[in-house]
């Protein structure tokens, strides 16, 4: 958006370690075989926009009060930083999870799951949430449902069970008409649901999951959601709070002047996903070219969006969530349907295609 709209004007920036973005999503068609992690990957070097440069570099030290960002090639001032470093996984923070489960919010985890799941035939699958919040609270249900489906196929579910534990009081809180289709899903394909609680530690010598109210659940496979954290340069700079960065949310300024957070960095009152770190962004460059040309500064960032839900066997549907607009949070539920297995790929497909020109 700012190149599009002030790109002869000013000089951005674009900051990132890895060489390419992977959508959320594609790590759930990676882990089940749908896709190679070469096929999701969309290069960064590809984006080419006016006023645009694209660094891959390290951040290794964030100094709010002066706008500047060191990384492992050099210092960048800045009169305006927006710090989009999303959120990461603390490993450690599960005993035994690294050494004996698998988790599949990682595309190296997912990738590596694709060759463990299809060598799944007997016994008990765990899919366990670490620690909330997590990544698109909807996942861990998708995943759960989509290893229903790929046991169904090969024809071997009457041999396994699946148990899904998760510290949400309902899969979808937000929206219980969501909620309500997922465990009438988890009903029928016999799937045993476990809310409120999270996996403490795995014990991978007994092949047991702990819960944090001490019961115990034997796995033959887990997958795990390990427990998020801010990076840790974010929480080395000084703006953190309670883990990750309190913004205004409904302009996504921190308390430093000049220096936003969007996305799963930021404590902006919704949840981490891709579609309201997109939402925020839009905010936030609205912000910034209306600062630039003199016009309007936006409406408040509102928290709207649509998250998909995968059902297995092609099904796909969607719960559109309202956070911010009003007195409490709204979502309601779109039952699975060929349109809205239509829209998901569109949703994809447009990203890619303004984000990246591919
Ligand atoms: C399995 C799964 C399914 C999902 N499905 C959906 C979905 O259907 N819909 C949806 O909306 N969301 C979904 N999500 C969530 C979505 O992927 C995230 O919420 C979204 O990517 C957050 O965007 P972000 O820009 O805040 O962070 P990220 O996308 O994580 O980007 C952060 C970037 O910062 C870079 N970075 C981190 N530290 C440094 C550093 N020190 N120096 C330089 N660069 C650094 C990283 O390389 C990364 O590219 C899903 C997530 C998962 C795991």
């Amino acid at each position: 958006m700012l190149s599009e709209s002030v790109g002869g004007d000013v000089d951005v920036t674009l900051i990132d370690k890895s060489d390419a973005f992977v959508f959320g999503f594609s790590k759930l068609d990676v882990m089940f075989g749908r896709a190679t992690a070469d096929a999701v990957r969309l290069p960064y070097g590809e984006i080419a926009k006016p006023g645009v440069r694209v660094l891959r570099e390290t951040v290794t030290a964030i100094d709010p009060e002066a706008r500047r960002v060191t990384t492992d090639a050099g210092i960048h001032e800045a009169d305006v930083l927006v710090v989009a470093l999303g959120a990461d996984y603390d490993m450690d923070a599960t005993p035994g999870l690294a050494e004996g489960g698998n988790e599949f919010y990682s595309v190296a985890g997912a990738e590596r799951l694709a060759g463990i799941i299809p060598t799944f035939s007997q016994g008990h699958a765990v899919i366990g949430v670490c620690g909330a919040p997590f990544k698109c609270p909807p996942a861990p249900s998708e995943c759960a449902l989509l290893l229903d489906e790929e046991l169904t196929a090969r024809g071997v579910r009457e041999a396994c069970q699946i148990s899904f534990v998760i510290p949400l009081g309902t899969p979808v809180p937000p929206s219980p008409e969501t909620s309500a289709a997922l465990v009438q899903e988890f009903a029928e394909r016999d799937i045993a649901l476990i809310t409120g609680r999270r996996v403490s530690a795995l014990d991978p010598a007994r092949s047991v999951a702990i819960l944090d109210d001490g019961a115990e659940l034997p796995f033959d496979l887990f997958l795990g959601v390990p427990k998020h954290r801010a990076p840790e340069v974010v929480l080395a700079s000084g703006m953190s709070e309670d883990g990750y960065v309190p913004v205004d949310p409904a302009t996504l300024e921190t308390r430093f002047p000049g220096v936003y957070a969007v996305g799963d960095v930021a404590t902006a009152g919704v949840p981490k996903a891709g579609v309201f770190a997109e939402g925020a962004a839009r905010i936030v460059a609205q912000t910034l070219i209306a600062g630039l040309r003199g016009g309007e500064r936006p409406g408040p960032h509102l928290g709207r969006g649509t998250c998909y839900i995968e059902f297995g066997s092609g099904r796909v549907g969607s719960v559109d969530i309202d956070f911010l607009s009003g007195p409490s949070r709204t979502g309601s539920f779109n039952a699975p349907s060929a349109a809205l297995v239509a829209e998901k790929e569109h949703f994809g497909a447009s990203r890619r295609t303004r984000w990246f020109g591919s």
